[in-house]
């Protein structure tokens, strides 16, 4: 913890990637950031694994890049695999390398992410993370937000002129702001485990959809060793205490060599689709999974959630520092519900489908089309990739700034900023 006794010009509720990733973002442009974290530390969950190009990119600007890429591993390519045909369409992932960006996506564990970005966090002397502070409530008036929380058992308040809530979805902030948070949970429960075995010996690629309706799955490389995530569904009226047997007898069914597997983690977890109705409440705002969530096919829930945090962290700032009005604000609350709402979630939707529920073999055959146009054509790829940059910025502020706007702000020197990488 970083020492800094006055109050905060913005709290982050929740210490995980969403809240550390904004929270960075208000650091680096020299505003004072106060983040509360119910947990002790960082847990230990390997849950987001995959990052893209586009929110390398996001990192770059905040100076971690380099750290994440000696952590992590580059993952450069992903298979559909039909499991009762035995076709396999690859997609190598189209080199998307700008000045900051690297040419391939990064397989890094969220835990590891986290850490890295806490590291730097702390940094920053008006940046401070207090863990074991759970946030009770959150009140405003037009000035200040001020926050209730319980830290061993005692109550403490923390008053900011800015409040951000990426506490999850369960999101204590979302609700106390009363904002609904509308969509559906799916019938089925996921099962996320992580087992060492040589899939790779088999032919699987670092990213594999298994596309099936009894058995789809995903497999995803989490080391460079021989650990791998396998996700899978089953039906969510199944009791979770015969869990480990079904998990023995799906590897069983589906390992593609010898049934050698070493179980190293298991977890159950129900999946939805929902967007909360408002992403800004006067003065809080939502980011990550207490904006939004989705099934986790196709790694959109946290790529969704830093596109929130990348412009949301550089806009709160630039209102502090007198650089442009609230507006911005509105603005982020618009584009990222919009990109969630067009195309994070229906992707990840329509590869759900695809992968686990693709049960009519005309409906299966009409969607696989277009995979295998993209297997062969590099310049559809890339153009996919583009168009996918353009929905999930990482600055709302650059159209402004090579547009010279100035604003008036919250009232600190403008010359005080530090222009992002
Ligand atoms: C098994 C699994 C696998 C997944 N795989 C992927 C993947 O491959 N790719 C992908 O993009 N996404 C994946 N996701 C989704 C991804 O993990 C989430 O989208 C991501 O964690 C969202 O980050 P966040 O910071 O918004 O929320 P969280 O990571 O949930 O962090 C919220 C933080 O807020 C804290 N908090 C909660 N309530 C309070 C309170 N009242 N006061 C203070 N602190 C509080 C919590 O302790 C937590 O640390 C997966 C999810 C699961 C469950």
């Amino acid at each position: 913890m970083s020492s800094g006794s006055r109050s905060p010009d913005v709290c982050v509720v929740g210490a995980g990637p969403v809240g550390l990733t904004t929270a960075l973002g208000l650091a680096m442009a020299g505003v004072g950031v106060t983040v509360l974290e119910s947990a002790p530390d960082i847990a230990p969950s390997a849950r987001a694994l995959v990052h893209q190009g586009h929110t390398l990119e996001g990192f770059a600007r905040l100076k971690v890049l380099d750290a994440m890429v000696r952590a992590g591993i580059p993952l450069r390519g992903r298979d559909f695999a039909v499991r009762r045909t035995g076709e396999r369409i690859h997609h190598p992932l189209p080199d998307s390398r700008t000045d900051t960006a690297p040419a391939h996506n990064l397989i890094l564990r969220q835990d590891v992410l986290s850490g890295i970005l806490l590291e730097e966090l702390l940094r920053f002397p008006d940046a401070r993370v207090r863990f074991g502070c759970a946030v009770d409530a959150v009140r405003q008036n037009g000035a200040t937000v001020r926050i209730d929380y319980t830290h061993e058992g005692t109550h403490g308040r923390l008053e900011a002129r800015w409040a951000v809530g990426a506490d999850g979805a369960r999101s204590t902030v979302r609700n106390a702001l009363g904002v609904d948070f509308e969509g559906f949970t799916w019938p089925e429960r996921f099962v996320a485990t992580d087992i060492r075995y040589d899939f790779a010996a088999h032919g699987y690629a670092d990213a594999n959809f298994l596309i099936d309706p009894d058995d789809g799955a995903i497999v995803v490389r989490i080391d460079s060793g021989n650990l791998w995530r396998v996700a899978w569904t089953e039906d969510a009226s199944l009791p979770e205490e015969t869990l480990p047997q079904r998990l023995e007898a799906f590897f069983a069914r589906t390992l593609p060599g010898p049934r050698n597997a070493a179980l190293v983690a298991y977890a159950p977890y129900r999946a939805h689709q929902r967007t909360a109705e408002r992403f800004r409440v006067g003065r809080v705002l939502l980011a990550g999974d207490a904006a939004h969530v989705t099934n986790p096919t196709g790694g959109m829930g946290l790529t969704a959630g830093l596109h929130d945090a990348f412009p949301l962290g550089e806009a709160l700032a630039a209102v502090l520092l007198g650089r442009c009005d609230e507006d911005v604000l509105d603005r982020y609350a618009h584009v990222s519900r919009t990109a969630f709402r067009t195309c994070f979630s229906p992707i990840a939707t329509d590869l759900k489908r695809l992968v686990f529920d693709a049960r009519d073999p005309a409906r299966l055959a009409e969607a696989l089309v277009p995979l295998r146009r993209l297997a062969s054509d590099e310049e559809l790829r890339r153009s996919r990739a583009t168009a996918l940059r353009s929905v999930m910025p990482v600055s709302l502020l650059d159209d402004d700034r090579s547009a010279g706007r100035r604003h008036g702000g919250e009232g600190r020197a403008p010359g005080t900023v530090r222009a992002p990488a």
